[in-house]
């Protein structure tokens, strides 16, 4: 390192350094998770702004979020300061293939003010053609539809393009045509959806040959990280930018390839190396993020992985901590113990800002929001709705509020028509008109409309059957447990069918939001607590700037770290999903291991594990065992422990009623990741504050050193 050198190179090591000056030809930067990779990016960024090797315009950079592109921004411009003038093209992809499709629009058909539908207005145009064409809707989903042409889009290919054998995938190789007709209908409404924006692109530079060059001149240099997760239309439409110049640089990680459900290709990192002839790859090894016990623990995991192009990776950093894994009894213990933690952290001084809870599935936040809420710590959530504000729940929650209390015309306006029941504006607006002329509530004129005349015979026998439903339910609410009238009306009105009728990856998603929610239902002694604690917990106000744990998905924590992170759930049909494990084979898991990689490496000074014994589901106790990945951690880096306590009643009645839950990891018949169970009923416990008692197992150390086996029995 010379003295005189520029600040932003001052910092790097000697391959950041390279991939830094390296500017010209292609480059291909192949690095594990905390090396610098995007560190580098940003410094090389700023290098070729600096030395004026291009203007910033011309420029362009690729980040995989919009947070990551204003972060580069910034701290770019804290580098370069305001000393150059213009901005690069830096964002997403789609962003910036939205940006040029503007510019270009009329050579695809549309006008430059297009619009850029989101998925239900997409959804909803798919349906309209799709009865258009004559087909069962109901056999032959929207969704579905809607899934394939995605996909479509992503490998980049247009109707034409699609063969008969993919086009069979829908309504019996109807799919080209629909597909065909999707993109004529959004062309006559000047719209475009996602996929189009680079779909479009790619057609108008492989077919006007003046546009492709003027951007092939213009960009000098081009950008792109989390390369890993790039599609094949993206990858393609960076072949034809790059051609000319070849001033290409990639950044990413195979091993933290989590995408491959949105069409991301992996095999796009090796057709880099073939399309670039004489790309320099440069390896990054030096870690800057994570303890050595945390770095540790990810690569061995990540070892169990077949497909890899392998790396080296060491720290220089302090040992630290041993990652944490700890068993407990179930999902309520698993949020206090995290909401303990996260307490005892801030009592030695730590911030709320410097954790993060990282779940698999979105339904998993709402356990612990509702202890958070409960106890007032600070909470965000990334990346999605809190989960008393997604979609399902309210609407769910919509039909409990009407049947709890018949004058809550907000519930009712939300759920009149949902499922469709062919309830229109026009009904609708008629209930209004009644209740008004008579002060009423709607449910109240709802039921009295339908003693006239003055609804369409189809209108009027769907308005009764729900008046006489909500009805019905009011009574069933005296006899039955909440949870299970829940059930029953999500069931009875239609909703769940019309979510599983979905048959997409988010309608599966809304289903588990929706067992979760009566999951939290079993936690209130009545409805009526139960709503009212759903209000508390929707008035507890997001935004108030303060600092905050965050909580989140790891496919959306990817490229971010935390000083402490909770990896939350750890279970066979959790994490690795059930899906995963239904799909059998190891494609799928190792994108499963990928994502616990994604995970442990997320943490710069503390990584625990939590994993549950049992979890609720459908108010049945179900059995879990810690997942395949909690036993391919190293023992020499983990620090096990697993403290389980239950009121004793609960304890009593789980025992009597089901098998014992240590079953599965204690007969010593090999089965299960070798688990050993030490000690037994213990003291009463003090936190249950019933008389309850600790259960106390000690897992042994050398369990963690057992491969998962094959023939471990999945969710017993
Ligand atoms: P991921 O694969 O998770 O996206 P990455 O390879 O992009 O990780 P960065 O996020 O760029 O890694 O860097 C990880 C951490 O290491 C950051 O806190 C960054 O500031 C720090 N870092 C990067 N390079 C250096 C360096 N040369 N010296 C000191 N710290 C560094
Ligand atoms: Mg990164």
């Amino acid at each position: 390192t010379t003295p005189d050198q520029p600040a932003y190179l001052r910092g790097l090591n000697d391959p950041q350094r390279d991939a830094v000056l390296t500017t010209e030809g292609p480059v291909l930067v192949l690095a594990g998770a905390g090396t610098g990779k995007t560190a580098a990016l940003t410094a090389r960024l700023a290098h070729l702004i600096a030395t004026r090797r291009a203007w910033p315009s011309e420029i362009l950079a690729v980040t995989f979020t919009n947070k990551a592109a204003r972060e580069m921004r910034e701290r770019v411009h804290r580098i370069v300061g305001d000393a150059v003038e213009g901005m690069p093209w830096l964002g997403t992809f789609h962003s910036v293939a939205a940006k040029m499709l503007r510019r270009h629009a009329e050579l695809v058909g549309l006008q430059s003010n297009f619009t850029i539908l989101d998925t239900d207005d997409q959804l909803r145009l798919l349906k309209q053609l799709i009865l258009a064409a004559d087909i069962d809707e109901k056999r032959w989903p929207a969704r579905q539809l809607a899934g394939l042409i995605d996909r479509w889009k992503n490998r980049g290919w247009v109707p034409v393009e699609i063969d008969a054998a993919e086009s069979e995938a829908y309504a019996n190789g109807r799919g080209a045509e629909l597909y065909a007709a999707y993109q004529a209908r959004l062309k006559a409404v000047n719209a475009c959806d996602f996929g189009d924006l680079l779909l479009h692109m790619l057609t108008i530079l492989k077919t006007h040959r003046d546009v492709l060059e003027a951007y092939q001149q213009r960009f000098r240099y081009i950008m792109v990280d989390e390369y890993q997760d790039t599609n094949s239309s993206q990858y393609l439409w960076l072949r034809l930018l790059a051609q000319e110049r070849k001033n290409i640089c990639c950044v990413g990680d195979d091993d933290q390839s989590i995408y491959s459900w949105r069409g991301a290709e992996v095999a796009n990192i090796l057709r880099f190396e073939h399309d670039f002839l004489g790309a320099k790859v440069i390896r990054l090894e030096q870690n800057y993020r994570s303890t050595p016990h945390i770095l540790a623990a990810a690569s061995q995991v990540i070892a169990n992985n077949g497909q890899r192009l392998g790396k080296t990776l060491w720290t220089a950093l302090e040992s630290g901590e041993k990652i944490t894994v700890i068993g407990v009894w179930d999902g309520p213990e698993e949020a206090r113990r995290v909401a303990d933690e996260i307490e005892s952290h801030r009592r030695q001084g730590g911030g709320y800002d410097d954790i993060a809870i990282l779940v698999r599935a979105q339904h998993q936040t709402r356990e612990f929001e509702d202890r958070f809420i409960a106890i007032g710590l600070p909470y965000r959530i990334v990346g999605g709705f809190r989960f008393y504000e997604r979609a399902e729940i309210r609407d769910a929650l919509a039909y409990l509020r009407v049947v709890h209390q018949p004058a809550d015309d907000l519930a009712f306006e939300r759920i009149v028509n949902t499922p469709k029941r062919g309830l229109g504006d026009k009904a609708v607006a008629r209930i209004h008109q009644l209740a008004r002329a008579q002060g009423i509530p709607l449910t109240l004129a709802a039921a009295r409309l339908c003693d006239t005349d003055e609804l369409a015979g189809a209108a009027r026998k769907s308005l009764g059957r729900l008046v006489g439903d909500i009805a019905r339910w009011r009574d069933l609410a005296n006899n039955l447990a909440h949870p299970e009238l829940c059930r029953q009306i999500l069931d009875e009105s239609g909703y769940t069918a019309m979510l599983q009728a979905d048959r997409s990856a988010e309608s599966a998603g809304r289903l588990e939001n929706l067992t979760e929610l009566t999951r939290a239902m079993e936690e209130y002694d009545t409805l009526g607590t139960f709503l009212e604690h759903v209000s508390l917990v929707m008035d507890n106000d997001a935004n108030d700037g303060g600092a905050k744990v965050t909580i989140m998905t790891v496919h959306a924590a990817k490229g971010l770290e935390f000083d402490t992170v909770f990896l939350v759930g750890w279970e066979e049909g959790l994490f690795p999903s059930q899906r995963a494990l239904d799909e059998g084979g190891t494609k799928s898991l190792e994108e499963e291991r990928r994502l616990a990689y994604v995970a442990i490496t997320r943490a710069r000074r503390r990584c625990v594990i939590i994993h549950a014994a049992n979890r609720r589901i459908y108010g049945q106790w179900t059995s879990s065992i810690p997942s395949r990945f909690v036993g391919e951690l190293p023992e020499d880096h983990v620090e096990a422990e697993t403290t389980m306590s239950g009121g004793e009643s609960l304890w009593r009645a789980q025992w009597s009623e089901r098998t014992d839950p240590f079953a599965h990891i204690e007969r010593g018949t090999g089965r299960g990741p070798g688990w050993q169970r030490a000690a037994t009923l213990g003291e009463p416990d003090a936190r249950a504050g019933n008389g309850g008692r600790v259960m106390e197992v000690r897992v042994s150390a050398a369990s963690f050193a057992a491969k998962p086996r094959s023939d471990i029995a999945i969710g017993q």
